[in-house]
Parts: C-alpha cells; structure tokens; sequence
C-alpha cells in the first residue's frame, strides 16, 4: 500500500456511516490511484446506507444523483460522492441498465464495476477488499473486465472505450481476452451517444498515450464516424509530441484521417463527434493552413494571422511540427512576440479617422484592409501620420 491517505474529510464521512452502524467503503478509481501511489482527484464512497439515510446522517448532503443511489456530502469545500450498493439489471440498450437496485452487500456492487483495477474497496481499517484480483492486476498493470468480457461490452459498450483509455492513461495493458471482446464487440458503439464517445477519445487524447486511438481505431470503435478504417495502426504516435491541449490533438488526429483518406473533411468528422464550434472552426482553418504549406517570412505569417486569427495560425503551427517537423511554433512565437501589427486593433487609424477624412461607407473598410495589408508589408510605417498622409494620397487618385 503506498503513503497516500485519504484526507480527514473523507475519513470522517466513512466512520460517521460507521458509527451509524452501515458499512463504508473507499471504492473504485480513488482506491486505484492509492495503490498505484497517485494522488486521487475524487473520493468515492460505497455504503449499505440508503440514500435517505446518508441524507439525514449529513447536514451538508445533496441528492444528485438519486436514480443510482448517489448523494454527495460536502465537506468544507470537498464534494465526497457517497452511492449505495446497488446492483444493475439487464442492459437492453447496451448503454444503461434497465433497473437499478440497492443491496445491502459489497460484492454484489463490486460485481457491477468495469474493470478488477476498479472493483477494490477500503475501509476505514484499512483492510482491502479485492474480490476479483484487482490488486494483482494493478501489479501487472493490466486492465481486465470484472467477470466475462463479452457479457460486460453488451451490458455497456462505453467501458469499450474506458478499457483503452484507462490503457492510455495508466500505461497499462488491456488484458487479451478482454482486448478480443473488443474487437469482436465494436460494433456495439454505435449505439452510444456522440458525446459520450467524444469525452472518452477526448481524455484517450489528452493522456499521455494518445497513439491508442489508431488502436481504437482498428479495433472498429470509431467505425461510424470514418469513410474506412486507417490501415496503419501507428500512426498517431506525433500527438504525444503536442501539448496536453484539446484542440491541437484533436486538430491532429483529424488531419492525420483525412491525409489517410479516412474521413472526408476535418470539420465534417470533429461535427460528428458533437465537438463545440469553435473548436471545429479552429481545426477546420487550421488544417486548410497546413495544406497551404508553411510560412516562410513574418509577412507570410503576418497575412495568415490577419486572414485566420491568432488561435488556428497557432493551432497549424504546433499540428505541423509535430506531424512533419520543423519549427513552425517558435517562428510563430518569434512574430507575435515582435509586436507587429497584423490586426485592424492595432492599426494606428480607427474608422473614425477615416470618416473624418470624408471616406463613406464601403470605402471605409476598403481602406482599412488596405492600409493593414500596408502595414503587414512595412511594419515601422504603422504611424497615424503616415497611414493617414497614405489614405489621403490613395483616395485622391
Ligand atoms: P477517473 O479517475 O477517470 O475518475 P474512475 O475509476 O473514478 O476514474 P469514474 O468514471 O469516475 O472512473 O467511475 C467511478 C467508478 O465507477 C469506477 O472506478 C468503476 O468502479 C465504476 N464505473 C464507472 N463507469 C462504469 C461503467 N460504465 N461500467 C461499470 N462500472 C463503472
Ligand atoms: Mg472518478
């Protein structure tokens, strides 16, 4: 066992459900994270107790989840999840359970979970409880199914995509029977929500084996979304080298299918995933700039950040270094950090300016677009005499 305790918060709510004569367990990823000697980022609690009965026992408790037996009781700031034993009834959609009902016993609840890594409870004695060798696989780094793979995909096809982002992120091995069941099951995440699958590549992604998605990806979990399957596996192993941020891995990983005559168009694909339209906007520019090949002068990057906005130039930047190499990024961040205008923000003549000088309605942007692209072209001329001396010139002629 390592030397992570947990707080005496959380203590606390374990020996007051105690002391009220219910049994209390540290359960799943929080118990995990301790024997892997992480620290973990939430406390979940099981009990025999009702959830009416975790409510009366804590003043600061709120019933958020009362459906599958979740109350989270609040101390000081910490929001302590407690749920109540339950077991699932069958699973018609292959998404939730049909029912869920409470039990009294902890290994009924501990049968319900996804993996053996997360079927391990604590109490406050300290003494595990590890009925189906969850310990053991932590040792081994492996990720197996509680009980027969194939069953649990076709209850849940989401714990599909858990197995290999839990992989991704513990650097752990999906275990081969339970990896057979998933490519035997794929299938089945079809019937997911989009958004579901997209927050579980998304966390796949941001960990730091993101090269799992050409895993999952052959593994046919993503099939609905793609014009075919990538036929080389490997080739997502760059995304590691991109910052842990949401819009490059996405923006890569999309470039990536679409050079590989997977998917049709990036934004199409990111849309299908129910990604936000900023985000799709951003890779879509993105991936249009790193087909137009890159800068190779400040005016080049100048003119894209005028044409694009800051956020894609970056975005294609960091994507193609880190798909062809090079040093896009610190070119990029050498012309930002120069202060060089490349935005009607900080041109040195307003609209206004222009009005006064007797410029009327379209002329007024024309001019603008002008004198920024003059801008773009002799940096040191941004003054408000001379774009005003030039606009006067220009518009006389
Ligand atoms: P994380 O650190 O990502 O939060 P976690 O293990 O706490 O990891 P959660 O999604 O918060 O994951 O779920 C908490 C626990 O609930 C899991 O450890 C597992 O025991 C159980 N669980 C969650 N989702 C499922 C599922 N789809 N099928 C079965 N058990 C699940
Ligand atoms: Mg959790």
């Amino acid at each position: 066992m390592s030397a992570i305790t947990p707080p005496g918060s959380v203590r606390q709510v374990l020996t007051a459900l105690q002391a009220r004569g219910h049994l209390a367990y540290l359960v799943g990823g929080c118990v995990r994270d301790m024997l892997l000697g992480v620290a973990p980022h939430d406390w979940d609690i099981c009990t025999s107790a009702r959830p009416k009965e975790v409510l009366a026992i804590f003043p600061h408790a709120e019933p958020t989840g009362l459906r599958h037996g979740t109350v989270t009781v609040w101390q000081g700031k910490r929001a302590v999840e407690v749920t109540t034993f339950r077991s699932e009834g069958s699973y018609s959609d292959h998404r939730h359970p049909d029912a869920v009902s409470f039990v009294g016993d902890l290994h009924t609840d501990l049968s319900r979970r996804d993996f053996t890594m997360n079927a391990i409870a604590l109490p406050p004695d300290g003494l595990l409880v590890d009925p189906f060798g969850g310990v053991d696989d932590i040792r081994s780094r492996l990720i197996r199914c509680v009980g027969e793979p194939e069953r649990r995909f076709e209850e849940d096809a989401l714990r599909m995509f858990r197995a290999l982002r839990f992989a991704a992120r513990l650097d752990f091995t999906v275990e081969p029977q339970t990896l057979a069941a998933i490519f035997k099951l794929a299938p089945l995440a079809g019937t997911l929500a989009c958004e579901r699958v997209r927050d579980e590549v998304e966390k796949l992604l941001l960990s730091p084996h993101p090269e799992l998605l050409g895993t999952l990806l052959s593994a046919g979990l993503l099939d609905r979304y793609l014009l075919a399957r990538p036929e080389d596996g490997s080739l997502f192993g760059c995304i590691a080298l991109l910052p842990r941020k949401a819009l490059p891995r996405w923006c890569a990983a999309a470039v990536i299918l679409k050079e590989a005559g997977c998917i049709a168009s990036v934004p199409d694909f990111l849309g299908s995933l129910r990604l936000d339209n900023r985000s799709i906007r951003c890779s879509a520019d993105a991936a249009e700039l790193l087909a137009e090949g890159a800068a190779k002068t400040a005016v080049e990057w100048k003119r894209q950040l005028k044409d694009r906005g800051v956020e894609p130039v970056r975005c294609a930047a960091k994507v193609r270094d880190a798909l062809y190499g090079g040093r896009s990024d610190r070119a990029l961040a050498a012309v930002l950090k120069s202060g060089e205008c490349f935005s009607m923000k900080h041109l040195a003549v307003s609209g206004d300016d222009l009005l006064a000088l007797g410029l009327r309605g379209r002329e007024v942007g024309d001019m603008l677009n002008f004198l920024l692209d003059y801008v773009i072209t002799f940096p040191a001329y941004n003054t408000r005499e001379v774009l005003l001396n030039l606009a006067n010139q220009v518009n006389d002629d």
